[in-house]
């Protein structure tokens, strides 16, 4: 059954799943090498996955050949992992789906790579987590979307960042992509209202450069026009009456 308040049931999967793949996030952070290729760090995350019992949501979505998608530096969102080599000084995001009982979780980080410290880059993830964070921190029940979306907006803004505006956060669950939208910019007093019980993916993008982006002849990945370095942070939250609760947590 499709609803878009969670059963207490639903929700207590969702918590699982998310766990799961918070373990599987932090495992890969601590142990992407530069010199691996993508492909290499997607066998680790199906490999503590299955270690763990939970089962990858991207896998097959829409035919999407691999369990987790991963994107380097221009390339924004839904990378399919292969040759590409990792870098020192790489900016690498790992965007991850963990179902346990159809009940699906959605959340995604960026690393730089290696040694290199290169303080744009670092800049610009600090920002990118900062602005999910200020939109987590206003998910509460009957607030608006356009309310989250007003608080990332603010945050990259204030550092300059280009914002990806065509590729938004989402309702999740029971399906990987659910109503509503979570746009990463917006007036506070637009959009839908959201209630306790509901779940949602927030999910900023951001670039050094431009909010353009194309799709690559894989038909996938999704780069910045302009080339530029780009991050992007995501977790799945519950909505509950004076908060919210982050799922995909350890
Ligand atoms: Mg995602
Ligand atoms: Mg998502």
């Amino acid at each position: 059954m499709y609803t878009r308040v969670k059963t207490t049931q639903e929700i207590e999967a969702m918590r699982q799943a998310g766990k799961q793949l918070a373990t599987v996030l932090d495992y890969l952070k601590k142990n992407i090498q530069v010199g691996m290729s993508t492909k290499e760090l997607a066998e680790l995350a199906k490999k503590r996955l299955k270690e763990l019992g939970g089962k990858p949501s991207f896998l097959g979505y829409y035919g999407f050949p691999d369990v987790i998608c991963i994107s380097v530096n221009e390339e924004v969102v839904h990378g399919i992992p292969g040759d590409r080599i990792i870098y020192d000084g790489d900016i690498v995001s790992m965007d991850f789906g963990v179902t346990i009982d159809n009940m699906i979780t959605d959340s995604a980080i960026s690393v730089v790579a290696g040694t290199t410290k290169d303080k744009k880059a670092a800049d610009l993830l600090t920002a990118t987590e900062e602005a999910l964070m200020a939109g987590i921190k206003k998910a509460r029940d009957g607030v608006r979307v356009g309310e989250i979306a007003n608080a990332i907006e603010k945050v990259l803004n204030r550092q300059h960042l280009g914002i990806v505006k065509e590729l938004v956060g989402h309702g999740v669950g029971h399906q990987l992509h659910e109503e509503p939208n979570i746009p990463n910019y917006g007036s506070p007093n637009q959009g839908p209202i959201l209630r306790s019980g509901m779940t949602i993916a927030i999910e900023p993008m951001a670039t050094l450069g431009g909010a353009g982006v194309i799709t690559m002849k894989d038909g996938w990945t999704i780069a910045t026009k302009d080339q530029s370095l780009s991050a992007h942070f995501e977790h799945t939250i519950l909505i509950k009456d004076n908060g919210a609760e982050i799922l995909t947590k350890i």
